[in-house]
């Protein structure tokens, strides 16, 4: 006689076993039950349809019960809710619109009735204007809602994933929106750092973000809700969506002998088994394995439900199959960004008291020199045996491979080792050759190989004592003066050899660059000579963020200029300009370049990919007297308008202004060394000063002067001293060596090699870029006469001067410098 099976729950986990069930038996009597309307919804969208960002509403109804009956010969009865099981008698008690209350009895009976919203005993959260968002109905409510406030004001309660995705949707139907959160920060899968940049993502989008602030009363007054809070605020709104969290839907249980959790949350073995042996249990309503730990959990996610809906009609079905437990990966859109995470972050496994490690990196999606590059910012968590425990990842391309693939290596307890072995898809547009999770892994092995002592912002706050211990920032001079770290010093990582004296051996140092790569190079080098040193993972640009509050609500406005309604009109030729790859000071290079070409009333449209020139366009744009029409974050990328040297007036007259730097603005600079380092800094300074439409002069004198020397060899008549001295300096740029660890030539290779990969202009690029730029470059005419050089030997563009003309310029400057 054909057997039967009854499924409590018609969405993910019932619809899965329903339809798994019925491919491995044919003659088995199925029905399944749910208490809603609909069944097999996609829960996952339905913020994305009060958004409108999905139109149509039922393409968030995947299956009908006439379908699944047509497809799997299924019994399903909707509007119809289980409220009681007797596992002795094999029977449920259903509750049915149409047919009122009947039993039904069973041989297999599968409980799969999800999670609800969490409703805890807040006064007032009964109001008919506080919903929550759990199903098509609730959704259908709130986007009531929506469609008759369209200027309203909405207020959602809790900074998980379904708050904030429901803020987010909010916000593109064009509402006012608060997001309050009890709890220190929002997110609760990802580490504070991480969760800081959404806060700043969601308050820059305009949203009104209250965290560490919990709701203490509801109130309804005159059509208005309001949300008074802990701190004693008073937020008022016209609807509420409540995303506390969610609760197993397992109060009809109580009393049936199923064992429940101290939650709710019903138990089950291995093979999704309850203690009766043939009921089964899967989804949100179930304590599983957590597959890293070994310990019991609960994860409310969809990957999980359908697999265990899978696992469950294998076993019915007499095919022995395993839920091995959940390793919680996760990913979401917070606007334009993407944030993932898997496994333990580091707060959990500080809580479970494993012994484990952190690094950050920041890789790009793919290769720099492909446009459209993006950055992300990526956390590994892993312990002392190597294992990876898991990742976070945020940005807004490539989040959810890299995190798949962590995902992946945690799945077959992978090791960083794993990583740095790991051979996946490249080519320029899609992968980087070492990708994220190589790179990951390459960081990871460096910190538990002792290579170099990584420590997280949290550690170094905690740690660093600025009586005893030294901070070193180890950028260029251009990303300093963007900010630094209140207290360090400064010293480039390419001059930390030549100027280690300066640093004491008997203090601990933490360095950090910008994004803990050069620190990790100048760690290398100083704990080589005998320095102790820690080096901040993630460097000043995760410090930055963590460290940097975000002003409520306003941050959006600032960040977004938008064009000025006077200037809308058209008042010259548009030209595109891509700078992405490019770093810092490669996109304001390339606008003050291609400025130069244009005419007055001309607009430039710059898309580039290095965050920094979100700040650096204002700068320059105010600095040159050029006007920023409008510049703006979009997926990754930095958009702006700039208008050639006009400008409107308060009484709307457009006037020209381009080109407003004061004399006393130029730089001088004094290019004594002829090392391959040095040039290259002297190249950067001189070109980012250029493109801040200062007047450069670059004065070469003594061994500078090889910097400036043609390569090729030229006919010039010499005596035999100018000739040896010819002969022993070095050609051209090309030829240049290091000041520190040259290595027979290997490190003047290596550093090129790093430059571009780092998609920093080569040093002959740089020469070539400040002489297009308008940069003097001037030959020491006494050094020329010392050393035998002659002007034809010397590249195109160099104009000779002496001490007079060099101390002349220096006197027009506001900086001179000595390289
Ligand atoms: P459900 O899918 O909730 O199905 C349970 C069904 O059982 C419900 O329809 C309920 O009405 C019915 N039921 C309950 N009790 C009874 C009863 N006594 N008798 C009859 N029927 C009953 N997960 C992700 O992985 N990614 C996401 O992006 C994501 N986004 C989400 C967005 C929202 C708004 C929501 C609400 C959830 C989201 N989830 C997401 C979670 C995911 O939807 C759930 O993990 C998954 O649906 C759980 O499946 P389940 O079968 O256990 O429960």
């Amino acid at each position: 006689m054909s057997k039967k099976t009854l499924i409590i729950g018609g969405v993910a986990t019932g619809a899965s076993v329903a339809a798994r069930l019925r491919r491995l038996d044919e003659s088995m009597e199925i029905i399944m039950f749910e208490k809603g309307e609909f069944i097999s919804f996609a829960n996952c969208g339905l913020p994305y349809h009060i958004g409108e960002v999905i139109p149509e509403r039922d393409s968030l109804i995947l299956q009908t019960p006439q379908a699944m009956k047509d497809r799997f010969n299924l019994d399903v009865r909707v509007y119809s809710e289980v409220t009681k099981i007797d596992p002795i008698a094999m029977k449920v008690t259903v509750n049915s619109k149409d047919k009122g209350s009947y039993e039904e009895s069973y041989d297999y009976l599968v409980v799969s009735p999800g999670a609800k919203p969490m409703k805890p005993p807040i006064k007032g959260i009964d109001s008919k204007k506080v919903l929550n968002l759990r199903n098509i109905k609730d959704m259908d409510a709130i986007k009531s809602y929506v469609d008759n406030n369209k200027k309203g004001k909405g207020i959602v309660i809790g900074g998980g994933f379904i708050g904030v995705e429901t803020a987010e949707n909010l916000v593109e139907r064009g509402l006012d929106v608060t997001l309050v959160e009890a709890a220190p920060h929002i997110l609760a899968p990802f580490d504070t750092e991480f969760s800081m940049v959404l806060e700043k993502e969601l308050v820059e989008r305009g949203i009104a973000l209250h965290i560490n602030d919990g709701v203490k009363e509801f109130r309804e007054d005159q059509g208005k809700i309001y949300v008074r809070l802990q701190s004693g605020l008073e937020i008022e709104g016209d609807f509420v969506v409540s995303a506390i969290g969610v609760t197993p839907d397992t109060e009809f249980l109580k009393d049936s002998g199923i064992e429940l959790g101290s939650r709710g949350q019903i138990l089950t073995d291995k093979n999704m088994r309850t203690n009766f042996k043939n009921i089964y249990a899967g989804g949100d309503a179930t304590e599983i394995t957590d597959y890293i730990t070994g310990g019991r959990t609960t994860i409310p996610l969809a990957g999980p439900a359908n697999r265990q809906g899978r696992i469950i009609a294998d076993n019915i079905s007499g095919m022995e199959n395993e839920y091995k437990g959940s390793i919680g990966t996760s990913i979401l859109k917070v606007f334009d960004m993407t944030a993932a995470a898997v496994g333990i972050n580091e707060r959990n496994a500080k809580r479970l008291g494993l012994e484990s490690r952190s690094i950050f990196i920041h890789p790009n999606n793919h290769a720099g020199y492909y446009p459209g590059a993006t950055q992300m910012t990526i956390k590994l968590v892993f312990d002392q045996e190597r294992k990876v425990l898991g990742a976070q990842a945020i940005g807004y391309e490539g989040i959810d491979k890299f995190i798949d693939v962590i995902a992946t290596v945690i799945k077959y307890k992978g090791t960083i080792d794993d990583l740095t072995e790991l051979e996946l898809a490249y080519a320029p547009p899609f992968l980087s050759a070492k990708s994220p999770a190589n790179m990951a892994g390459f960081v990871a092995q460096n910190t538990v190989d002792n290579l170099v002592d990584n420590v997280t912002v949290d550690d170094f706050n905690r740690d660093f004592d600025k009586e005893t211990m030294v901070l070193l920032d180890v950028r260029n001079l251009v990303e300093v003066e963007n900010g630094a770290i209140e207290g360090s010093i400064h010293i480039p990582v390419d001059e930390l050899r030549a100027r280690m004296s300066e640093l004491p051996k008997d203090k601990l140092i933490f360095i950090y660059c910008q994004v803990g790569i050069r620190g990790y190079i100048a760690s290398r080098i100083l704990t080589q000579n005998g320095f102790k040193t820690k080096n901040l993972s993630g460097g000043y640009k995760l410090f930055n963020f963590v460290t940097t509050k975000v002003d409520e609500g306003t941050e959006y406005m600032r960040n977004n200029l938008e064009i000025a309604p006077a200037m809308n009109e058209q008042t010259g030729t548009t030209y595109n300009i891509d700078a992405t790859g490019l770093c810092c000071p490669g996109p304001l290079m390339r606008v003050k370049s291609e400025m130069d070409q244009v005419e007055p009333g001309d607009i430039l449209k710059v898309t580039a990919s290095d965050m920094g020139f979100f700040e650096d366009i204002k700068a320059w744009a105010k600095r040159t007297g050029n006007e920023l029409l409008s510049v703006n974050k979009e997926k990754g990328l930095i958009k702006a308008q700039i208008r050639k040297g006009l400008k409107v007036t308060d009484d709307n007259t457009i006037i020209s202004c381009a080109n407003t730097a004061s004399k006393n603005e130029n730089m001088t600079m004094v290019v004594f060394s002829g090392d391959l380092d040095k040039a290259i800094a002297a190249f950067i300074i001189a070109n980012g000063a250029a493109s801040m439409d200062k007047k450069v002069t670059m004065f070469f004198t003594f061994w500078g002067m090889n910097i400036i020397r043609k390569p090729e060899p030229v006919s010039v008549t010499k005596n035999f001293i100018e000739k040896m001295f010819g002969f022993m300096m070095p050609k051209g740029s090309a030829k240049l060596t290091l000041s520190n660890l040259n290595m027979g030539g290997i490190g003047p290779k290596m550093i090129r090699g790093l430059m571009k990969k780092k998609n920093v202009q080569s040093l002959e690029e740089l020469i070539k870029n400040a002489v297009n730029a308008g940069v003097e470059i001037v030959a020491c005419q006494m050094s020329m006469d010392l050393l035998g050089l002659k002007e034809e030997e010397l590249i195109d563009g160099v104009k000779l001067g002496g001490v007079g003309y060099m101390l002349s310029e220096s006197d027009d400057s506001n900086a001179t410098m000595f390289i």
